[in-house]
Order: structure tokens, then C-alpha cells, then sequence
């Protein structure tokens, strides 16, 4: 058990080849038990990206990073549905300097405080400007507000983005273009407009991710990232490549996104 728990703490640096799954957008600080997720994405060799929404999920996921051989990597930051608190964002720049990357941040109609000069862009710009100095992975929720998101990321010269949770057919060409990755989750398993998305972009700036711990009805209210490989099943089946080769696939994209 000890040397198997050597071998996570060093998953990053060895490549997708130590990996079976990422990941890349879960929410770790929000479940309850957190021991039994980590143990079963532990014995099924994920690599779980850790998103936070505020200061205090922030802490919680890099402290659950920071545990020995921990399968996590913390990302940090403020989610868009934060920014009317105009809670201080004083913690942002030390606590990156503590995580693998940034996220969640971006902007989201749906949440107070949207449109061009709305506390939110205001958050999101403060927060990019303080990951392009810090040369990290950044993961962009954009929902509803993808074009935006996309114009206001266009400012930066960032090292890693990811559109996370990525529903904006449209600007799909975009986000191609600029190199970006996209993540798939669970949805991706009955949206046909997700299906129609994965088709056209680049399988190699795909990923793939639960949003855990949001639960799916259309799936009998599963969630979390037990369902990860039934996604990398359905991109599997898209692509029209074999399992195992699209699971290597999603896996190095994973860790490329990282840096
Ligand atoms: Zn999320």
C-alpha cells in the first residue's frame, strides 16, 4: 500500500501511462465523504483536477492536494456565482502560487452581477490577470456567456486553458482556433448538440469531467467521477477508436493541459 501511494505523489511527473482517468473538473471540497471518493478514485488510478468556487472551498481543495500520495490537484479560485458578493480577492494570488492552476472562474448570465462591466467580468479579469503572471492551467466556466468568456480570455496570454463543461456550439470554431481544451461530462451521454460538439473538435484538446458532485437525473441521478469512463466510453465510440486508445488519449490531453 505504501509504495502504491509513492507511486500517485509522483503520477505527474511520470505521464498518462501511471493514469487511467482524469478528471478535470470535480468538485471535491463539496462531498460529504470524502475519504470513500478519494479511496475509489485511489484503487481505479484517477487523477482528480480539483475546482474551487470561493476562499473557503479553495483551502479545503488544496488542503485535500496536499495530503500524502493525494490523487488530487488543486485548482483555486472564485466561480462567477461569488463575484456580487464582492467578497475580497486578496487570497487569490497566494493561494495559486500553492495549487496546480486556476478555477473555477469565468462568467455566468444565470448569477448577479453579469454583463461587461458587472462584478463578475470584474472578478474574472482581476483573477486572469493574476494567473498569466502566474503561468498556470486555468478552468473557465462560461455557460450561457461563451462568447464573452472567449473575448475576455483573447486579452491573455494564458499557458493552458479549459472550457469546462464546454456548451457553446458556436464557438466551437473558436475555441479550435485559439488551442483551448474543452471538457466533456455525463450530459455528453444523451445531448445530441454535445455528441454533434465532440465530433468537431480536435480529439487531442478534449477531456473529460463530472462536475461531481452534481448529480445527473437523466441518469437516475448519478455523478461524481464513477462516471468518467462511461464518458470516455461515449468520446471512444464518436471517434470510433478503441477504448483503451481514447482513455490514453483524454489522459495525456489531461496532463498536457497541466503543463
Ligand atoms: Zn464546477
Amino acid at each position: 500500500m505504501r509504495r502504491e501511494r509513492e507511486e500517485w505523489s509522483e503520477i505527474p511527473r511520470k505521464g498518462a501511462s501511471d493514469v487511467r482517468f482524469v478528471d478535470s473538473h470535480v468538485h471535491i471540497s463539496d462531498y460529504a465523504e470524502q475519504d470513500g471518493t478519494l479511496r475509489l478514485a485511489q484503487a481505479c488510478r484517477f487523477v482528480l483536477f480539483a475546482a474551487s468556487v470561493d476562499e473557503k472551498t479553495s483551502r479545503a481543495t488544496l488542503q485535500a492536494a496536499g495530503a500524502p500520495g493525494s490523487v488530487v490537484r488543486a485548482f483555486v479560485g472564485q466561480h462567477p456565482s461569488e463575484a456580487a458578493k464582492h467578497a475580497p480577492l486578496d487570497w487569490f494570488e497566494p493561494a495559486l502560487r500553492q495549487a496546480t492552476g486556476a478555477g473555477e472562474l469565468g462568467l455566468d448570465p444565470r448569477y448577479p452581477g453579469a454583463g461587461s462591466e458587472g462584478a463578475q467580468m470584474t472578478a474574472f479579469i482581476r483573477q486572469m490577470e493574476t494567473v498569466e503572471e502566474a503561468r498556470k492551467p486555468v478552468q473557465v466556466h462560461s455557460r450561457g456567456a461563451e462568447r464573452d468568456c472567449l473575448e475576455a480570455l483573447a486579452t491573455f496570454n494564458t499557458r493552458g486553458v479549459l472550457m469546462h463543461w464546454f456548451e457553446g456550439e458556436d464557438e466551437v470554431p473558436r475555441v479550435a482556433d485559439k488551442g483551448y481544451y474543452a471538457s466533456f461530462g455525463p450530459a455528453l451521454l444523451y445531448s445530441k448538440r454535445l455528441q454533434r460538439m465532440a465530433l468537431r473538435l480536435d480529439p487531442d484538446l478534449v477531456l473529460a469531467e463530472s462536475d461531481g458532485p452534481v448529480p445527473f437525473a437523466a441518469l437516475g441521478g448519478a455523478g461524481g467521477p464513477a462516471l468518467v469512463p462511461s464518458v470516455v466510453l461515449k468520446l471512444a465510440e464518436l471517434w470510433g477508436l478503441p477504448f483503451s486508445d481514447a482513455r490514453d488519449r483524454i489522459a495525456r490531453n489531461s496532463l498536457r493541459f497541466l503543463g
